[in-house]
């Protein structure tokens, strides 16, 4: 991690996550039943828990929404959620008004152009191993894992290493 990307995570104390391609893959699978079927990483699950038990925050802006994603963010005590956001600019602010925080300690994961307005709006930005080469070209980190498959629990790494507690967490383990 160079030095002026340790200086950006220093001060983070809550991530802003979008859901369809950085909590999941994008897969979004329709049942015969009406149903519709998503799947989270049970790593971003340990990883965010952690992130809890540090007493950091988490808020979640989604333009869908859903069963699901109710009870996965009921789970991991992420809060608050923001669904079938129509414009992430507007409900970037009601987050950080919510979280109350300066932007500057708060980071953003994203993985496709309707996050632009949350990566303007904080500190820092990470984007998934599969975002969208504009979102990947706009973030301080490209992480190495894919939406879906552990990329919130890299950032929440690099977050804690950036502000040399990681290491402390993974002992209390
Ligand atoms: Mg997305």
């Amino acid at each position: 991690m160079t030095p002026a990307l340790a200086d950006r995570l220093r001060p983070i104390e809550a991530l802003i996550l979008d859901v369809d391609g950085v909590l999941t893959d994008g897969t979004i699978i329709y049942s015969d039943a009406g149903q519709e079927l998503q799947s989270f990483h049970v790593r971003d699950g340990s990883g965010l828990a952690l992130w809890r038990r540090a007493g950091r925050k988490t808020a979640v802006i989604s333009g869908r929404g859903g069963p699901a994603l109710e009870r996965r963010a009921t789970e991991l005590g992420l809060a608050p959620v923001f669904m079938r956001v129509k414009d992430k600019g507007q409900a970037v602010a009601d987050a950080i008004a919510q979280l109350g925080l300066e932007p500057r300690s708060i980071a953003a994961v994203g993985d496709d152009l309707p996050d632009f307005p949350v990566f303007r709006a904080v500190g820092a930005r990470f984007a998934v191993a599969d975002a969208c080469p504009e979102i990947r070209s706009a973030a301080d980190v490209v992480l190495q894992a894919r939406g879906g498959r552990g990329a919130v629990r890299e950032a929440i790494e690099y977050v804690l290493k950036a502000q040399g507690t990681w290491q402390r967490w993974v002992d209390s383990y």
